[in-house]
């Protein structure tokens, strides 16, 4: 017996996605960014296709590890580094491309082994004061990286945290090149908002992630707008139904009250299944292709949708939370949150299946 919930991974859109982060790319390679399980589509679902791109990044030494066993013989960043000086060791020895953003990780390579040569990239912090180093730390770090035989290739790295507007990389930028100081080695600076808003920011190595998952990183502009498919569905059944009159109440809280008489069906996902709890009444959701609303809270495991706009639904309905027909972005908007939230936060407990559902679910 299955539950009738399902997540379906279309890998011909991440193709067509990773292509259009290629075009805005230029000659730059493409790193394409895999952290969260692929932005929770999960790895062995998104490897098939992202071994097409010049390098993947993720955070998870496990994952960089898995990656290369799967025959993927380009470059793989782990783009958080080393989080001990043992982990150096296995990065050299898989050839992984490790961070390095502050003085403990240049430590780590100063004491490593010569076995342990890794290609580095060394991260500024341009004024997101998350990772990296300031200008002044980061010219001393790239002069001691430079003669350190641990070190076997370096490229200079930074990460925007205003890349989505049109005016939102110039300081960053500005801070970047004084920091890389005309040093001949190549950049990487570009995340997907960057990638398409901030060509001058390319680089040699554009990192996009959300666009080749087929959302935007804009407010502004719709994946669709963007040519960008949805890579992900999430898709469930309705297993119930309930007739309400006028006054009658939904869900915790009772917080929709119905105005007139109508039919609801209760849909087999909730935020057990990362669906948002705070998805508030009049979020869409499309029930046998129709696009209608939910009503009331979001349960653990299970929605309420009005069926007032599809007087056919019964149990068995197929209803699409997000993807074909349905951007993330909007679902994610109605929410308060992002596409990167909703789909990073798919739950372990719903299946996942590459191309369209052949199983009953
Ligand atoms: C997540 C991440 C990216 C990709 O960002 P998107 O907005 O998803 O394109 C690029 N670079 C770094 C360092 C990241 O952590």
């Amino acid at each position: 017996m299955f539950r009738p919930i399902l997540a379906s991974i279309d890998v011909d859109a991440l193709r067509h996605n990773l292509g259009i982060a290629r075009r805005h790319a230029g000659a730059a390679r493409v790193l394409a960014v895999a952290k969260a399980a692929g932005y929770g589509h999960r790895l062995p679902h998104v490897l098939p296709a992202l071994s097409e791109a010049d390098g993947i990044a993720v955070l998870d030494l496990e994952d960089a590890i898995a990656i290369r066993a799967s025959g993927f013989d380009r470059r793989i960043v782990l783009l958080e580094g080393c989080f001990q000086g043992r982990d150096l060791h296995e990065a050299a020895r898989h050839r992984l491309h490790v961070v390095v953003h502050d003085a403990e990780q240049v430590r780590m390579l100063e004491v490593a082994p010569p076995a342990s040569r890794v290609g580095v990239l060394l991260k500024c912090n341009s004024g997101m004061n998350r990772l990296g180093f300031r200008v002044g730390p980061f010219r001393e770090a790239l002069a001691t990286l430079r003669t350190l035989p641990a070190v076997a290739d370096i490229t200079l790295m930074t990460h925007f945290a205003d890349a989505d507007r049109a005016d939102g990389i110039d300081a960053a930028f500005a801070v970047f090149e004084a920091a890389c100081d005309g040093a001949a080695l190549p950049r990487s600076a570009a995340n997907s908002a960057a990638l398409v808003a901030h060509p001058r920011a390319r680089g040699d190595w554009v990192r996009p992630g959300i666009m080749l998952y087929g959302a935007s990183p804009f407010d502004d502009r719709s994946a669709e707008a963007l040519e960008l498919r949805p890579v992900m569905t999430l898709r469930s059944r309705i297993i119930g139904l309930q007739t309400l009159a006028a006054g009658d109440r939904v869900g915790y809280g009772g917080q929709f009250v119905a105005e007139r008489a109508m039919r609801i069906g209760v849909v087999a996902c909730g935020y057990g299944d990362g669906y948002p709890r705070h998805a508030p009444t009049g979020t869409p959701v499309l029930v046998d292709g129709m696009r209608t609303r939910i009503v009331g809270r979001v349960s653990m495991d299970m929605i309420t949708i009005d069926l007032t706009p599809a007087p056919a639904a019964r149990v068995g309905s197929a209803v699409t939370l997000w993807g074909e027909g349905l951007p993330v972005d909007e679902v994610a908007k109605s929410a308060g949150t992002l596409g990167y939230e909703l789909l990073c936060a798919l739950a372990p407990r719903v299946p996942t299946e590459v191309g369209a559902p052949v199983r009953p679910f």
